[in-house]
């Protein structure tokens, strides 16, 4: 609470401005006993106000389940339920923190975006419950095909996005080619004909001068790109 050059309060705005934070429990500890400035203290984001003297089986057993339960929740909270791959915003929390490590090792990084094609004719024809098994199967498809080290993500309905650090052009194009062919080849079966599916998919590689941002919108561009010309097919950003 009554720290040199940041207080305790002071130091929880900081951490409480920044978004990614938010899980992150603050806990106070401090010998301060009036209730207001305790009260005070914990309308600035704090999760608990412990006050000294304390014992430190206390103060440990306090912290520990405090940090079990925030990385229980944070795990929740970065992934989709239907398809268990990581949200919209962790994705690009994700691609952000991919594109600093490639600069700062220089190495390369692909971004790729694909989205099932005429999904809505799936519905429309087979019912929503089938759709997302769709769904559910291409987010499998995507696990079981890419490495460990790759970041997986559902960018939207039946939208997905996947980082793919340490890779290439010429790989990471031939790794979701491949992928967009077996994908093709899969068939589901249903009422009142089997179904299958296909995906379009755009690539960007990442270049100097460009963020995460900036990276995720020529992959758009990309994808953009293969719905036009015809779907079912992979396209690498800037290329005629
Ligand atoms: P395109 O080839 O241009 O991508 O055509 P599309 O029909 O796939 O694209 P559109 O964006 O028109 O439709 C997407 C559909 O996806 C509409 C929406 O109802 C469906 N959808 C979005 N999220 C879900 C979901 O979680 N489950 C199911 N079953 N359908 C979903
Ligand atoms: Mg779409
Ligand atoms: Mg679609």
């Amino acid at each position: 609470m009554y720290m040199p050059e940041c207080n305790g309060t002071e130091l929880a705005k900081v951490i409480r401005h920044n978004d990614r934070y938010v899980s992150v429990p603050i806990i106070y500890l401090s010998a301060e006993d009036d209730l207001d400035k305790q009260l005070d203290a914990m309308s600035e984001g704090g999760d608990d106000f412990l006050t000294k003297p304390i014992k430190p089986r206390h103060l440990i057993a306090t912290v520990r389940n405090r940090a079990a339960r925030a990385r229980n929740l944070k795990a929740r909270m970065v992934r989709d339920s239907l398809t268990g791959l990581y949200n919209h915003t962790h994705t690009l929390q994700l691609l952000d923190d991919a594109c600093y490590r490639a600069r700062r090792e220089d190495q390369p990084l692909a971004f790729a975006m694909l989205d099932i094609d005429h999904f809505k004719k799936v519905n429309d024809t087979y019912g929503h419950p089938m759709g997302d098994r769709v769904i559910k199967s291409l987010a499998l498809f995507l696990k079981q095909r890419l490495r460990k080290t790759d970041h997986i993500g559902r960018y939207g309905g039946e939208e997905f996005a996947v980082v793919l650090p340490d890779t290439d052009e010429q790989s990471a194009l031939k790794v979701l080619e491949e992928i967009r062919q077996r994908f093709a080849e899969i068939n589901y079966p249903a009422q009142p004909q089997d179904l299958s599916c296909t995906f379009s998919c755009g690539i960007a590689m990442l270049q100097p001068g460009l963020d995460g941002n900036a990276l995720s919108k020529r992959a758009d561009e990309a994808l953009y790109k293969a719905k036009h010309g015809g779907r079912n097919r992979v396209e690498l950003y800037g290329e005629a």
